[in-house]
């Protein structure tokens, strides 16, 4: 056994990334960069039933820009290869063959039929037994016979007399007793099909992993799997069970309570570092105080002792929290290239108008920083800056809390007039404080333009500072917009 430090994931490639595998990964890829070691990853993609191309290019998309960089892989080689298990089918049938010549495992002739009548009598007796297949003793020169007689069979372990443990690095010592355990199936009946819990063991052998961290869902497989090893006389790897990740509901994680896929969160502009951020406290801490930290810091600290048993509440509400943390943390040009994927999407600028425009763009887009929580809110914020200046669409509430004011009109008259008189003069800095004096002076309170002024310049019932906006609208679209407005608000609402 190699003493380098070699922890892989082995993700099968059916539907979505689901961020239970994404933390996984994280856990594995965070271990194998702490202590200097090998991070791989396998493609299990041996249920051709299920299997599809582009779920594993989702999976390998996915994890990489969460910043997983894996050290071998299908896509990167290695001394391994191949890193798809269902290449490697021939090596698992060999080690198939060398279990039935050991007599750790058997052939097994029973028929569906016959398995069938055993469950209805498990069932009927109402106490579960472990499966002890019927040809478990039968001679291996009449086993043999018959197979090559072309009877068709399945092959099983068979699982010793005794207990098992081992030290899980999260749970600690895990016993179980192997009467629990089902002479279970290694090679399917009648074809070349081996089983998961058999090939994981061959392949993570000849990767020469030397620790497993996966989902706790997988605890109940361990012992199986530690018998395969020892049956083949190899040390096995050392294992740790990641706590579930539970939803709100404390049930495992599902759609009930939010969404589950990886895409989904990046469609919906979540940071990458606040995904990374979030998923590393799903089982794990830093010092129980601070929950905002960095995958370097995350690297740095990250133990597998340090690992909870307890099942990982994810709690959306929090995961946005944190989005909109680290959204508000970013510089003015790393938010723009973020948000950039979402102006396009909604044809509010093509890419040359992006070109021509992007420190205006990039001005917007601090302009609303404070008030995103995620990339995908910017068009919302934005689409005002791209309406017609007579036909700024007035969302139901804005438009409602100016007309309220009953001297709105009057005073956008007035505002306009003192804009165009030069009595309030345009530069931003001093733009406000002239503004509030000449609202004084008409004996008006602030609102009372204010309210009607941010409605006529966006539409929108809040919103960044008043004269930013109007900054970045300009003053030939702000001032229309406002002449806009004394039309549309003196006639009673449509
Ligand atoms: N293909 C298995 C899964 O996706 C791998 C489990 C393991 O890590 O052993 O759950």
């Amino acid at each position: 056994m190699t003493s380098q430090i070699r922890v892989r994931i082995a993700p099968s490639p059916t539907g979505t990334v689901h961020l239970g595998l994404c933390r996984t990964a994280l856990f594995n890829w965070a271990y194998a960069r702490r202590h200097g070691g090998k991070f791989i990853l396998r493609i299990e993609d041996t249920d051709h039933g299920r299997n599809t191309e582009a779920s594993e290019k989702a999976i390998l998309d996915g994890l990489k820009w969460l910043g997983m960089d894996w050290d071998e892989g299908p896509d990167k080689g290695g001394p391994h290869a191949p890193y798809h298990q269902s290449q490697r089918v021939a090596r698992h049938l060999e080690v198939g063959q060398q279990l039935l010549a050991s007599g750790h495992a058997y052939r097994d002739f029973s028929t569906p039929e016959e398995l069938d009548a055993w469950r209805a009598e498990q069932e009927a007796r109402k106490q579960r037994q472990a499966y002890r297949g019927k040809d478990r003793d039968l001679d291996a020169a009449q086993s043999k016979s018959r197979a090559d007689g072309g009877e068709p069979f399945a092959i099983r372990f068979r699982i010793p007399e005794g207990e098992s443990s081992f030290k899980d690095l999260v749970r600690g010592d895990v016993t179980i007793p192997h009467f629990e355990i089902d002479d279970w199936v290694m090679v399917r009946r009648g074809g070349e099909a081996p089983t998961y819990n058999f090939v994981v063991v061959c392949d993570d052998l000849d990767m020469e992993i030397s620790h497993v961290f996966r989902g706790e869902e997988h605890l109940v497989n361990t012992p199986k799997q530690i018998l395969i090893y020892t049956a083949l006389g190899k040390a096995a790897p050392e294992f740790g069970h990641l706590p579930l990740m539970l939803g709100t509901d404390r049930k495992k994680l599902s759609k009930r309570t939010g969404d589950t896929a990886l895409g989904d969160y990046q469609a919906n502009g979540y940071p990458k570092a606040a995904i990374v951020n979030f998923l590393a406290l799903q089982g794990w801490a830093l010092d129980g105080e601070h929950d905002l930290f960095t995958s370097e810091q995350f690297v740095e600290n990250f133990d597998i002792g340090d690992v909870s048993k307890a099942g990982a509440v994810f709690d959306p509400k929090k995961f946005l929290w944190m989005a909109s943390e680290y959204l508000r943390h970013e510089s003015p040009a790393e938010l723009l290239q973020h948000v950039l994927p979402y102006v396009l999407e909604k044809g509010l600028m093509t890419p040359a108008e992006i070109e021509a425009r992007g420190e205006w763009l990039e001005a917007v887009a601090a302009s609303v920083q404070d008030r995103l929580q995620l990339y995908s809110e910017f068009p919302d914020w934005i689409a005002h800056f791209f309406a017609a200046d007579d036909a700024v669409p007035y969302d139901a509430k804005a438009e409602k809390g100016a007309r309220k004011r009953a001297r709105g009109v009057e005073l956008l008259e007035g505002f306009l007039a003192a804009l165009d008189s030069g009595a309030i003069q345009s530069e931003p800095e001093t733009m406000a404080s002239a503004t509030k004096e000449w609202i004084n002076a008409q004996d008006a309170k602030i609102p009372e333009l204010f309210q009607p002024l941010r409605c006529a310049l966006t539409g929108m019932p809040g919103g960044p500072d008043i004269f930013e906006t109007l900054s970045l609208l300009g003053m030939e679209s702000s001032k229309a917009r406002i002449r806009a407005a004394m039309n549309r608000l003196a006639v009673p609402a449509t």
